[in-house]
């Protein structure tokens, strides 16, 4: 199963939703690869690892100058490996656009390694450029991380555009997993009323779990730490557990479906 954490805003919570989820689905026993896909390399970094001394990561994978089992990397947790991101990757975007099969390259990648994993989840950055599309082309399902603040809904429809133009035109497979809305302050009437309209937006894919704005959460990757490591027993750690649990639960849903 492949799942790509995607929105071309940034700052909205993609990299932590992507490094803790993939941290819960490896606690729960699945194997699991996280892909970092952003030229700035913020996963692989949150995880504990010194992106300068990688000489194989996600750019020379979907270049096709490496192979992808020689540059993933353990994360030093059982059943978690992430293929680490570097900033030369934002040069793939460029490098890619005259390339052949340049939408196809992740699709590649995970052919290659998938059939390792129970879960492959890929961390884009945010734009919808050529990376983005390549990880949409290789998914089977997009989790949307929103922020609960004002605005919150602006770039969704262009978004959705992006998902459904990917389904019609290169993978019909795609779909959308669910929406998830981070940072969520239950004191402010903003975030009620952001999360309101969300759901009046998107009533079937909206998560029920909200994730808590916490220190916790921005503090846990300064010392290499998931939530689930840093303090498993917050309230923002909690809730990553449960949308874990829903995210499963929705997925085993449809393939019985
Ligand atoms: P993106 O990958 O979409 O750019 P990040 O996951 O890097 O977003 O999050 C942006 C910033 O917000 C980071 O500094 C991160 O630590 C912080 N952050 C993310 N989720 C939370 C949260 N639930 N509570 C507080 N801070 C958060
Ligand atoms: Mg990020």
């Amino acid at each position: 199963m492949v799942i790509a954490v995607s929105n071309q805003k940034g700052g909205v919570g993609k990299t932590t939703t992507s490094v803790n989820i993939a941290g819960i689905l490896a606690q729960g026993g699945l194997q699991v690869l996280l892909v970092d896909c952003d030229p700035q390399g913020n996963a692989t970094t949150s995880l504990g690892i010194a992106k300068g001394d990688l000489d194989n990561t996600t750019y020379e994978v979907l270049m096709g100058l490496s192979d992808a089992h020689d540059a993933i990397l353990n994360t030093g947790r059982e059943r978690y490996d992430i293929l680490p991101a570097g900033e030369h990757l934002a040069g793939a975007m460029i490098e890619l656009t005259s390339a052949e099969r340049r939408e196809w390259r992740m699709n590649s990648l995970v052919e290659q390694i998938g059939a390792k994993y129970d879960y492959v989840l890929i961390d884009c950055p945010p734009s919808l450029g050529l990376l983005t599309l390549n990880a949409l082309c290789a998914a089977d399902y997009v989790l949307i991380p929103l922020q609960c603040e004002y605005l919150a809904l602006e770039g969704l429809a262009q978004l959705k555009g992006t998902i459904d133009r990917v389904q019609e035109q290169f993978n019909s497979r795609l779909s959308i997993l669910g929406v998830v809305m981070t940072m969520y302050d239950g004191r402010t009437n903003l975030a009620q009323q952001v999360v309101e309209e969300v759901r009046r937006y998107f009533p079937q894919r909206i998560f029920n779990t909200l994730i808590p704005r916490s220190v916790r959460v921005s503090e846990a990757p300064s010392y290499g730490q998931l939530i689930a490591e840093y303090d498993p027993q917050s309230r923002a750690g909690l809730a990553y557990a449960q949308l874990g649990q829903e995210m499963l639960r929705r997925i085993g849903k449809k393939v019985a479906a």
